[in-house]
């Protein structure tokens, strides 16, 4: 997979900006915050008619 996410602006669990990578995994960082690692990665492309379906099904109602 050559998909990366790409830099993190802030911490997920704490919302703290200190974020440094993490040496541990690929595509890891660290907080210098709340002490925590944590893993950015994309689980692939959605459908555009599936995100959609509920606003059309709706209009059609
Ligand atoms: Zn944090």
């Amino acid at each position: 997979m050559s998909e990366r996410a790409g830099t993190p602006f802030h911490c997920p669990f704490c919302g703290e900006t200190d974020l440094w990578p993490h040496e541990a995994a690929h595509g890891s960082w660290e907080c210098r915050g709340c002490l925590r690692a944590f893993q950015l990665k994309s689980l692939g492309q959605i459908s555009r008619n599936h995100t959609s379906r509920a606003t059309t099904k709706e209009a059609h109602a």
